[in-house]
């Protein structure tokens, strides 16, 4: 075929493939084969219960008419339809119970407001006033959630914010319910666990950038809403879309058993650091017999790591630390309740829930463990491991979110690393690189083609993904490879349990039929959360943008002072390079500074945030410079950017 044929059909295969396509018959016979396409009767009930009023307008939009949430998009699993061939039945079980939405009467004096943002908003009633838990993601469904609650239970102002844990999910909207002159008059509390502040900033500060764009993979906000495209987040319907506010705590949680009252509540709190997050705690209001299992315990197997990356958690710890709420408030509590998914009733039904979430961190932990003892590697085992039948048959502990393929690999990852142990596979060719090779092996992209549709036409989509995986690399401008590849991880998107998994499989379907992101939104940055960075955090996160490269031969120190730390070890620094590499000193200057900076670290982070240049803060006077110039323009003129658009499925 001449190569002018070639690109017209494979422009006009590009036109054609841009949308979704239908199940094949091979996906229809696995996801009839998976489970019941309809949800659980007692978790129907679960979801339903208490429900008092939902939002008269399902769109939630910010001030400016940007839309941040729309229940609305999901009307289409709210119409009491089984699952469509396109969805695996498990996960739209899971969907349309996350897919209620509104205020629900918990118990007596709690109540939360679920399906308006990813988590769940818990009101406690105190004495005067409302107790917040986890003020959802963002103000604007935070603030709709605390009108819905004003509007059909009370009218009441919010006295007390209780974080539960570092995760964005969960602080983001706190400006929807109180502002800092409330906070700084006293008048509304803000309780978090210890470490709070540092583990929100640290979780996102080095790898921020990476991290945002591989989460378009994890929660598919790009996808369209619908059976072919985003139907569920696990944790809760969708996210969000707009930056975080944040307001530091006031109280810290330091240990287990600490009691507070908190506008005439009693609130006994349990410390879980090192689970589901850094800084994580429970809590059990002794006088409701009400539990709040903060995110440790949520309907749905979490991520031991999620896919757009993190540390690996702690599945030993966080399955002791279960353990240990069951021995301190299992004999006594009556409700359950978290900050994703709905709530459990009556003690023995929670009591039997605490225990299967228990056993199941610790199962994948052993598990995984064993057979790495045993000899096997990371894909070994997650081919290996089935979930058990005693987890397979409660919802509640099934991969809607995390996936035991993935988890396994988090719980050999966080012991020995992602390295299997086998030579071969310790300094391996990289993608395109190696995909040249097998594209030539297998006799030219044609002969792999042919190959990858039979494959395709068999159903083997996992070897097709492999395979022109291998050849979209190699050749990036193939159409039929960027086809064929994108409708082979469809497939194994409508067939997966797991909502991260199939987010993650129909979002690379989109990005090879369209291309990545053109004009990635750089606005949803978290400001709040850069205006809360420590010096420390500032200097590590702008060493990381350091271009190596152009720094060769350079050595330069240069002093800072920060004229509003005065008197904390955060007052002096030394900023510097050394062997191409950007390095800073707390609490101390140097004789042989080449340059001088004075300034405030608010102005500092002016400059970071790019609302002000560093030119311009000393052309205002409002940074004062001496000494060499030359030297700060040699640390700041090499500093790379990164792109929030970057290639994930080709190279
Ligand atoms: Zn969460």
């Amino acid at each position: 075929m001449a190569s002018d044929d070639r690109t017209n059909r494979a422009a006009t295969e590009r036109h054609n493939d841009h949308t979704a396509h239908a199940a094949t018959t091979h996906t229809v016979e696995a996801n009839k084969a998976a489970g019941r396409r309809t949800p659980d009767p007692a978790d129907l009930e679960r979801a339903r219960r208490g429900h008092i009023a939902s939002l008269s307008e399902p769109v939630i939009t910010s001030p400016e008419g940007r839309r941040v949430f729309d229940i609305g998009a999901y009307e289409f699993l709210r119409n009491g339809n089984p699952a469509p061939e396109t969805v695996n039945p498990n996960l739209w079980r899971h969907a349309v119970l996350n897919a209620h939405h509104g205020l629900f009467k918990v118990v007596d004096d709690v109540w939360q407001v679920r399906g308006y943002d990813i988590s769940n908003i818990t009101f406690i009633r105190g004495n005067t006033g409302w107790i917040v838990i986890d003020p959802l993601t963002s103000e604007h469904t935070a603030r709709a959630a605390l009108g819905l609650i004003n509007e059909q239970v009370e009218r009441r102002s919010v006295v007390a914010v209780i974080y539960t844990h570092s995760h964005a999910d969960h602080f983001g909207g706190v400006l929807g319910v109180t502002n800092r002159a409330e906070v700084d008059a006293g008048r509304c509390r803000i309780i978090a666990p210890e470490h709070f502040m540092r583990e929100t900033i640290g979780e996102n500060v080095i790898a921020g950038p990476a991290m945002a764009r591989r989460a378009t993979y994890q929660f598919g906000p790009l996808l369209p809403p619908g059976p072919r495209g985003h139907v569920d987040c696990g944790l809760g319907n969708s996210v969000p879309i707009g930056p975080p506010t944040l307001l530091a705590p006031t109280e810290d949680i330091t240990h287990t058993g600490q009691e507070l009252v908190v506008d005439g509540v009693r609130v006994v709190f349990q410390l879980t650091p090192e689970t589901e997050a850094p800084a994580e705690m429970n809590f059990y209001f002794p006088d409701l017999k009400a539990l709040c299992m903060a995110e440790n315990c949520s309907h749905t197997m979490h991520n031991l790591v999620p896919i757009r990356g993190a540390l690996v958690r702690n599945a030993l710890n966080w399955s002791k630390y279960i353990n240990e709420s069951i021995q301190l408030f299992g004999a006594a509590a009556e409700v359950l309740f978290a900050s994703h998914n709905w709530p459990r009733w009556g003690n023995n039904d929670l009591c039997e829930f605490l225990v299967l979430q228990r056993d199941l961190y610790k199962w994948m932990h052993d598990q995984t463990m064993r057979l790495a003892n045993k000899g096997y590697t990371p894909l070994e085992i997650a081919e290996e491991l089935v979930l058990p039948e005693e987890f397979q048959q409660h919802e509640h502990t099934r991969g809607f979110y995390g996936d035991l393929v993935h988890n396994s690999k988090a719980v050999y990852q966080r012991y020995l690393s992602w390295y299997d142990g086998n030579p071969a596979n310790l300094h391996k060719l990289p993608p395109a690189e190696v995909g040249k090779r097998y594209v030539e092996l297998a006799g030219g992209a044609d002969a792999l083609l042919v190959h990858a549709q039979q494959a395709f036409d068999s159903g083997d989509y996992r070897w097709v993904a492999e395979l022109v995986n291998h050849l979209v690399f190699a050749e990036p401008t193939n159409e039929r490879a960027r086809s064929l590849q994108a409708r082979a991880l469809e497939q194994l998107g409508y067939q997966a349990e797991s909502s991260t998994f199939r987010n993650a499989y129909l979002m690379g379907a989109m990005e090879l039929r369209q291309g990545p992101p053109a004009n990635p939104n750089p606005n949803v940055r978290a400001r709040a959360l850069v205006r809360e960075m420590t010096v420390d955090q500032v200097f590590d996160t702008i060493a990381v943008r350091t271009m190596s490269e152009k720094l060769g031969g350079v050595s330069l120190a240069t002093n800072w002072t920060f004229t509003d730390l005065v008197g904390t070890p955060d007052e002096r620094w030394v900023l510097g390079v050394s062997n191409r590499t950007m390095y800073s000193t707390r609490g101390v200057h140097t004789s042989d500074a080449a340059a001088s900076v004075t300034l405030t670290r608010s102005k500092f982070l002016d400059i970071v945030l790019q609302d002000t240049t560093f030119v311009d803060a000393v052309k205002a006077g409002a940074v004062l410079l001496s000494g060499d110039a030359a030297a700060l323009i040699t640390i700041f003129g090499n500093l790379d950017t990164f792109s929030m658009g970057f290639p994930i499925v080709e190279p």
